[in-house]
């Protein structure tokens, strides 16, 4: 008798100490960053998360000062001071200004890193806005060289006149960089936003799909529809983002088409890539809002691996086939699938 009554409590922390193990929740960390010029956030779960974290933030700022087209001391600032010639850089400013160069060739010459100085004389650099005229934006058009931009192993080199920014391919590299540390930390679920580039490792710690909002470009203050992803980076180009109205009435933004100088207007309001590489989806969603909606469903026709959805200007919504039992639309634009063979 005595022996069941020191027992039983016994049996009770017992059981109690193996079940609440069992049900304590995932450790987790959170962090905010500013870089980039943008707000970025990193949530990641697991044992190693918080060093996962600090390594991360570290590895931002170190790509921040690589490729920071302002900050005088960046490989970029010094390609583009240097006159036409060779210039040793870090192996990540190499990787990236060859993926420019090759997307360059991919798409056509709708993404073209050296179309920085027309990006500038509108004013997207600085926030001072203005409409060009004609004639500055051909002159300027003529530095315009995405074909001659060469890299030989950790050197670069463009022509004299040139200049280059990776704006629009930094932030999809700087997160597939962040999901590499993650792994390497041992973090197997983690989601993160650099600015709206939304990349995620694994699943949630549940097993269920992360759910990813995409905003509806006419609004800006509302999600569209809502895709759901594991292991995937969702990138959106939308004319919504820094943009500027000007004293004739009309919408310009940050996306130039290199064929004109002008900002991209080929139908496309909003292009979103859904793919397994940040680096590849962050190229491709300004690429194929460049291209416009016509040359950009042939794209996709011919590059399965990567799901989008494009916004048209008239309102409709285009989604490839991959994405049919992933996507949630909650506007009322119609829709419409992009069929893939
Ligand atoms: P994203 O927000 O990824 O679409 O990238 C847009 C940024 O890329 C702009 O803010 C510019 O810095 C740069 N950019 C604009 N037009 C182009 C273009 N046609 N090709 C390459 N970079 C561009
Ligand atoms: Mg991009």
């Amino acid at each position: 008798m005595k022996h069941s009554i020191i027992i039983a409590p016994l049996l009770a922390v017992l059981i109690c100490t193996t079940s609440c193990r069992s049900l304590q929740p995932t450790q987790s960390a959170e962090r905010d960053v500013f870089a980039m010029d943008t707000f970025m956030t990193m949530k990641a779960y697991g044992d190693g998360a918080a060093k996962a974290l600090d390594s991360a933030e570290e590895r931002i700022h170190e790509l921040e000062a690589e490729l920071s087209v302002t900050s005088q001391n960046s490989d970029i600032a010094r390609i583009n001071r240097a006159n036409g010639a060779e210039v040793e850089v870090s192996h990540d400013t190499a990787l990236l200004v060859g993926a420019g160069a090759s997307y360059w060739r991919d798409t056509d010459g709708a993404l073209d890193i050296s179309v920085y100085p027309v990006l500038t004389e509108w004013g997207f650099t600085t926030g001072e806005y203005h409409v060009p005229d004609a004639a500055a934006i051909a002159r300027l058009l003529e530095r315009v060289s995405g074909e001659d931009i060469s890299v030989d192993g950790s050197t670069v080199q463009i022509p004299a006149d040139s200049k280059i920014d990776l704006g629009a391919l930094a932030k999809g590299y700087t997160g597939d960089e962040i999901m590499a540390i993650f792994r390497d930390n041992g973090v197997k679920s983690a989601m993160i936003s650099l600015g709206g580039n939304v990349q995620a490792l694994g699943s949630k710690p549940d097993g269920s799909d992360w759910r990813v909002g995409i905003k509806d470009p006419f609004t800006t203050d509302e999600n569209m529809c809502v895709v759901s992803i594991s292991d995937k980076a969702v990138v959106t180009s939308g004319n919504y983002e820094r943009c500027f109205t000007a004293d004739d009435g009309r919408n310009y933004w940050h996306i130039i088409d290199p064929s004109d100088g002008y900002p991209a207007d080929n139908g496309l309001v909003s292009v979103t890539i859904i793919g397994g590489e940040g680096l590849r989806c962050d190229a491709l969603s300004t690429a194929l809002f460049v291209m416009g909606t016509e040359k950009a469903q042939t794209y996709l026709n011919g590059h399965t691996e990567v799901d989008a959805v494009l916004v048209t200007d008239d309102a409709r919504i285009l989604y490839t086939d991959g994405l049919a039992d992933k996507l949630e639309i909650m506007s009322d634009m119609p829709s419409e699938v992009i069929a893939r063979d």
